[in-house]
């Protein structure tokens, strides 16, 4: 099919596998900022940065131009034999940038690689620490840490995985805190102890001297819509870990990078993690790219015993992918992304509340920085939750998105978590006459629809 240019329009009947099979797409013709063009000339606000991805905007050339001479450089090294210097100075770089301890990084390709790398780390450090027994790992529900079978497993979103079972069996779950259902009548002051409370008994439950790690996102992301955790939780996670001798791992795939508006949102929550992984915004979707961040004695550990991390990928730190890291982490400091994402962050969250927490639909608007979730209910005075045949987060959002609005959603009914939510996770480069912009929309769109559900 052709539009009046002759360019391709869409293709219902392509070749791609990975993507809807019973629905045709727009095509992207090119970015600009936080916007988003396709070839019949519609332009479309990219509210979600994709999926939370484009940190420093489409059509970025200060980016774009690094990569490419990058390229011209070399584009690849054997990380058996040779390193480069993007990669040298972008590990350096996040190292130093990172909480205290974290001084040794490894570059991989996506956030499930680098999930998958992390905790198969922590495993073989502890066969090395002579513990082999510590194989299980502690995640919450909900949460989300990837698509490749272990990274998977270690997700708390059950609908995920029906069709992959049985995966991973050494993997044990804990609720994970989500303000608008926790039932709890003061959270802010009770949630910290209430969740700590459940994982330890998790601990005990299972046996202590069993248990290899402790997972979490420090701000949640895609399964819970944007919901950090209540005040001094981290805290009490990590004085449950250190006294059963549990390695903590912070994935900030999603929420790091200057997502919440401090480059690593474990910071925010004084999470200080034995291991942290980032993707998504650390290259801004210019190259596939993620990070794992280890602390420097674990490592060591290791140097004197095998020698070393026993993981080894084909794109491992390869230039293309680090080039395109250390250009955008450039960018972020040449032009203040992360205080932009503070500023502009603190502004989208208080125009969500305070634009969207009247309608009668808006159960909830939660999050932090440019990340941020709104929670869709029937009936706000019992919370009662839209019923998931309606599909009306799925109405919603293909509603916005033919008037040229682009978020994300995600449904929890089937976990038991929560009702339809809407993601909003724009570029972090982001105005606020762009917020205004999108909350406008949102919140005209939202209302429109409801009255015609
Ligand atoms: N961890 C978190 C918190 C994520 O949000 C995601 C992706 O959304 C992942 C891991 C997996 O990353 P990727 O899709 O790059 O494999």
């Amino acid at each position: 099919m052709q539009n009046d240019a002759g360019h391709p329009v869409r293709y219902p009947e392509g070749n791609v596998l990975l993507r809807h099979l019973a629905r045709d797409f727009p095509v992207v013709s090119h970015g600009e900022g936080i916007y988003l063009f396709d070839t019949q000339g519609k332009r479309y606000l990219d509210g979600s940065a994709g999926a939370l991805v484009a940190s420093v905007g489409h059509g970025n050339r200060e980016v774009a131009d690094r990569i490419h001479e990058q390229l011209l450089r070399v584009s690849y090294v054997n990380g058996t034999h040779f390193t480069t210097e993007v990669t040298e100075q972008l590990a350096s770089r996040l190292c130093a940038l990172a909480p205290a301890g974290l001084s040794r990084a490894a570059f991989l390709g996506s956030g499930s690689e680098a999930v998958e790398a992390a905790i198969k780390f922590i495993r073989q450090l502890w066969v090395e620490r002579g513990q082999p027994q510590r194989a299980k790992v502690i995640t919450r529900v909900p949460s989300y840490h990837g698509n490749t079978l272990y990274a998977l497993s270690l997700s708390g979103r059950p609908h995920y995985k029906k069709f992959f079972g049985p995966l991973l069996s050494e993997v044990v779950t804990t609720p994970a805190p989500y303000p608008y259902r926790s039932g709890l009548e003061d959270y802010a002051r009770d949630g910290a102890s209430y969740y700590a409370r459940l994982l330890e008994e998790t601990v005990q439950r299972e046996g202590p001297e069993t248990i290899a790690a402790f997972i979490a996102e420090p701000v949640i992301g895609s399964s819970a819509g944007a919901s950090p955790p209540p005040p001094g939780y981290f805290a009490r996670v990590e004085e449950i870990c250190r006294r059963y001798g549990i390695l903590t791992l912070a994935d900030e795939v999603m929420c790091g990078c200057g997502r919440t508006g401090r480059f690593f949102a474990s910071e925010l929550y004084d999470f200080t993690p034995d291991v942290l992984v980032l993707g998504k915004g650390i290259s801004g979707g210019y190259a596939p790219l993620s990070a794992l961040l280890i602390r420097q004695e674990h490592l060591e550990k290791m140097r004197l015993g095998s020698g070393g991390f026993m993981h080894a990928q084909t794109y491992l730190q390869a230039p293309a992918m680090t080039a395109a890291g250390l250009a955008v982490l450039d960018y972020y400091e040449r032009h203040g992304v992360v205080a932009n994402a503070a500023r502009v962050g603190e502004y989208l969250q208080r125009r969500l509340r305070e634009v969207l927490l009247p309608l009668p639909s808006v159960g909830s608007v939660q999050g932090v920085g440019l990340m941020a979730g709104v929670e869709l209910v029937e009936d706000k005075a019992s919370k009662k939750p839209f019923a998931r045949s309606r599909k009306v987060v799925e109405g919603l959002l293909s509603e916005l998105f033919a008037q040229g609005l682009v978020l994300w959603s995600n449904t929890g009914h089937a976990d038991g978590t929560n009702g339809d939510l809407v993601m909003i996770g724009p570029p972090l480069i982001i105005t606020e006459a762009e917020v205004d912009e999108l909350v406008e929309k949102l919140a005209r769109g939202i209302t429109s629809f409801m009255e015609r559900l």
